[in-house]
């Protein structure tokens, strides 16, 4: 079954605005479902007092974890709530107990924040941090990963699924194989595939797995998650704790939580956290087949449309295409255009080169434009029509 456009576009306020709205790799609009979910509590809260409302809305908080469960293939003890995907990822990456020598192995197209935190733990840990080469599609390619991996020393593969500068896909589930063959632990950076794509974390095999609540699960700002595979959890010890990640059991000691929450803090933006189990069931009860389908689908129309007009270039690589579509404009630079195409009621967002010093084909800017499935054909053509001439 595919998408009914109409019925979505009519459940997101958004869509009435007016804005053709290409930002969804940014922060996409939520539907009214979850709209309502986040004012709703806050409203409670502000009316009865925060805590008070807490304990009226306890099912609604408890139905975050069996949503995001549901999403991804988890049980809901592996799943943790973070604020957002950085803070997720920093939470599992700084949890692993790197020795001197270990491997890390990643991929030209990390985000930066990854980045950044593995040349700092490579700096304090004597650990090295190598950048597997992409293959011909422009995705970390499986042979040199399975070179890397058959020298020895890897404790850790982590890489992006979908990265943020350009539209290819990794192929996520090959690397869980290759890593998981050589006893090595893999974290996935899912923050722009999960609510586009069906993500499984058994059928993928990672160990742990990081996304974020605003991008394509139309869930609110400042919202997160962490999974955290049950098998792997007692060798990771969260760089942070707190009195609920932990029970004080004694003047000198304490004891962690043996669930995935050993990674959150007690506090937290409740509406947040019940706004993005409703936006994750939102998600499902839409199908992420069907989501994915016409996500893809506005994706390879909007490129078909944007190759056909002068001075366009496309800079998408992989084999398969994610809905982030980056291009540069010549005669223009890439804030003009976003600019330009913002004037005419198109939301569309720049690439930053300076995030990107991975990856040899990184351009210092490129405009990228993201579909969601509630974006329309005509949108589309709006987009490419509103193009500053070259
Ligand atoms: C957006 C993004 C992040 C960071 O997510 P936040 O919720 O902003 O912390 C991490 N990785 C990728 C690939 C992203 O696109």
């Amino acid at each position: 079954m595919g998408i009914d456009l109409d019925r979505v576009r009519a459940e997101t306020p958004g869509c009435r605005s007016g804005v053709a709205h290409f930002n969804n790799a940014g922060s996409a609009l939520p539907p009214q479902a979850v709209i309502d979910a986040v004012n709703d509590q806050f409203r409670l809260e502000s009316t009865i007092g925060g805590y008070e409302a807490a304990e009226v809305s306890a099912d609604a908080v408890e139905r975050f974890y069996d949503a995001i469960a549901g999403l991804i293939g988890a049980g809901r003890d592996e799943i943790a709530y973070i604020e957002n995907a950085t803070r997720a990822w920093d939470m599992a990456f700084y949890a692993i107990p790197f020795r001197t020598g270990d491997r890390i192995l990643t991929t030209t197209s990390e985000y930066a924040s990854n980045a950044i935190a593995y040349i700092q733990i490579a700096a304090a840990r004597g650990v090295s941090v190598e950048v597997v080469p992409d293959d011909e599609h422009g995705t970390i390619s499986l042979e040199a990963l399975e070179a890397e991996l058959a020298k020895g020393g890897v404790r850790l593969v982590a890489i992006n699924h979908i990265p943020t500068h350009n539209g290819l896909v990794n192929p996520a589930a090959e690397v869980g194989r290759l890593a998981r063959a050589a006893g090595a632990l893999y974290l996935l950076d899912a923050c722009q595939s999960v609510g586009q794509l069906p993500v499984d974390v058994n059928e993928i095999g990672c160990d742990m797995l990081s996304a974020t609540g605003r991008k394509f699960l139309r869930g609110p700002r400042g919202t997160g998650f962490l999974y955290v595979r049950r098998d792997v959890l007692p060798g990771l010890k969260p760089p942070f704790l707190d009195l609920l990640s932990a029970e004080w059991t004694g003047r000198e000691s304490y004891e962690l939580r043996d669930d995935a929450r050993r990674f959150e803090t007690w506090e937290r933006y409740v509406a947040g956290q019940i706004g993005l189990g409703v936006a994750a069931d939102y998600a499902v009860r839409l199908g992420l087949d069907a989501v994915h389908d016409r996500v893809g689908g506005l994706a390879a129309r909007l490129r078909e449309a944007l190759a056909a007009k002068p001075g366009v270039t496309l800079l998408d690589r992989g084999a398969h295409r994610s809905g982030l579509v980056t291009f540069t404009l010549a005669g223009h630079e890439s804030a003009a255009v976003k600019a330009a195409l913002r004037e005419h009621g198109v939301n569309v967002s720049t690439t930053d080169g300076s995030h990107q010093r991975f990856d040899a084909h990184a351009v210092p800017s490129a405009v990228r434009a993201s579909p969601h499935y509630y974006n329309t054909e005509e949108e589309v053509e709006r987009l490419v029509a509103a193009l500053p001439s070259p």
